[in-house]
């Protein structure tokens, strides 16, 4: 039955066009269900009450500072960090339930909002940042068979177009089936991603790299990913994340 209808929305759209499918099925913001102009975007309000990412936070390990710093006590000469860090919100609210919903729901359309709101707020800084290609944080390929998508991928994917840079996927692989972070200690996540990743260094080798991810959180993911990267002979490695958890 669900078939038959999307099937029947997929014909009305070719044949009779958007403007009378909007008429049958308003498009509304995801978050508040207010009326919106196109579907698959945010109403005014929601978009400017989405929570911005702390005033201070070291910019190379996005840990808690007193003030912005590139480089703090925790991060400073460790080679295991990247050379900058991007957050576009603070994890709560408005962007952690578009997240969740992205997750499980409608990705692709997902995917195209989010990045388009990551890039509203960071394009300058990302346009000089000029990576040479950008890696998503890639998932194990057990999960991505159960998942069917890469949540970073499909984001690093509209930025890269935006970027007009390659986006690479088979550079950096998952060879760990880690545990799910949310519910390990931070000494534990450390531990559960430690060697799960593995870069090709024929590719990466002298490169510059924006590695793309949706959540930060204690960044144990982020730094055992950089770190091989490094390894693999990355000139530099930024991170870009969607949203940063409050404490860190
Ligand atoms: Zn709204
Ligand atoms: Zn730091």
């Amino acid at each position: 039955m669900i078939i038959r209808a999307k099937a029947t929305a997929k014909f009305i759209k070719e044949r009779v066009g958007t403007v009378f499918l909007d008429s049958l099925f308003p498009p509304s913001c995801p978050l508040c269900k207010s009326a919106t102009k196109a579907a698959h975007t945010l109403c005014y309000d929601c978009l400017k009450d989405l929570p911005n990412p702390p005033d201070a936070y070291c910019l190379r390990c996005g840990g808690d500072t007193q003030k912005v710093e590139l480089g703090c006590g925790k991060c400073l000469g460790e080679s295991d960090y990247p050379d900058r860090v991007y957050f576009s919100f603070t994890y709560q609210e408005g962007i952690a339930k578009l997240l969740v919903g992205y997750k499980f729901a409608d990705y692709s359309e997902w995917s195209r909002l989010i990045s388009e709101m990551c890039w509203l707020r960071l394009e300058g800084d990302l346009r000089w940042e000029e990576p040479d290609i950008l890696l998503p944080i890639p998932l194990h390929p057990r999960r991505f068979l159960a998942r069917r998508y890469n949540q970073s991928a499909l984001i690093a994917g509209e930025i890269a177009k935006k970027l007009k840079r390659p986006l690479v996927t088979n550079a950096l692989k998952r060879i760990k089936m880690t545990k799910p972070q949310t519910h390990l200690s931070k000494k534990g996540r450390v531990a559960n991603v430690q060697g799960a990743f593995v870069a090709d260094s024929s590719i990466i080798t002298g490169r510059s790299i924006l590695l793309v991810d949706d959540v930060f959180t204690t960044g144990a993911t982020m730094v055992s990913a950089v770190s091989e990267l490094r390894r693999a002979g990355a000139k530099r490695v930024s991170v870009l994340c969607v949203a940063r958890t409050i404490k860190n």
